[in-house]
């Protein structure tokens, strides 16, 4: 379990969040959502350990190894598909070359990138750019699997697809998730409870639980899907009419 207990953040003069508390269970996917500005990537990378709180703290198991998935996909641009795949091993050392090309290629394979490990980063498109970022995060077996908005910058369609992946791969794998999207529809297609927070400071107001068991094209065309997409906007456009009308 992750724990977030009492959670504050301040830089300089900008009160970013304000008392998060949140237990996020083993195995779990959970969807934080809120408008701009109030604080997701900060609680993210407070969860992950790139900055710190100022108040406040974050539990997770001592031996648990985390991973992180940028919206940008953060891949570098002078090597190969194989090759960035092949980058985490390579700083961990410990992996032979032969190690790291068979994992490598599982792993690859998992994304649907197999036949691309020669291609370079500008030769994708963004989706596979965003397959070839989940398969280099995911190549270590992380216990726990951070993602800031990962499918913001590709088309509609192919965020349809890469958000069935994602489910497929947390199914297979048993990472815990921590999204961050901006998108109610995926929050709810591939949670099991999502975060509402409200503007700045972040503050978390409702967590809702989401009861479904299978995720496929049927769910998505249900009432019951799209009663609680429009229950959880319904909270989120709360802010927007009244008190925080300068945020959007
Ligand atoms: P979100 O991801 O929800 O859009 P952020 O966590 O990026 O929001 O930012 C929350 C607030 O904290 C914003 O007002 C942002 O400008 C501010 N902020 C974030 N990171 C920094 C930083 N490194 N220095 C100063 N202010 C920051
Ligand atoms: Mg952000």
């Amino acid at each position: 379990m992750i724990s977030v207990l009492n959670v504050t953040k301040h830089f300089d003069e900008v009160h970013a969040l304000s008392e998060v508390d949140l237990d996020i269970a083993t195995g779990e996917f959970i969807t934080i959502v809120g408008p701009s500005g109030c604080g997701k990537s900060t609680l993210l990378r407070i969860i992950a350990g790139l900055i710190n709180s100022t108040e406040g703290s974050v539990n997770k198991p001592d031996t648990s190894m985390g991973a992180f998935v940028f919206q940008d996909a953060a891949l570098l641009p002078w090597r190969n598909v194989q090759k960035n795949v092949e980058l985490l091993m390579e700083l961990e050392s410990g992996f032979s070359k032969s190690e790291r090309a068979m994992k490598a290629h599982d792993v690859l394979n998992q994304v649907g990138l197999e036949g691309f490990e020669k291609s370079y980063p500008h030769q994708l498109s963004g989706g596979m750019k965003m397959r070839l970022s989940l398969a280099r995060s995911l190549v270590l077996k992380p216990d726990y699997l951070l993602l800031d908005e990962p499918l913001s910058a590709v088309d509609e369609l192919t965020r349809e697809v890469l958000q069935e992946e994602i489910h497929t791969l947390w199914k297979e794998e048993k990472f815990t998730s921590i999204l961050v999207t901006h998108n109610v529809t995926e929050a709810v297609y591939l949670s099991n409870r999502v975060v509402v927070m409200s503007p700045r400071p972040g503050k978390i107001t409702h967590i809702v639980d989401i009861p479904f068991k299978k995720r496929d094209q049927k769910l998505r065309s249900s009432t019951k899907f799209h009663k609680l997409i429009g229950d959880i906007s319904g909270k989120l456009r709360t802010w927007k009419r009244k008190k925080y009308p300068h945020q959007f």
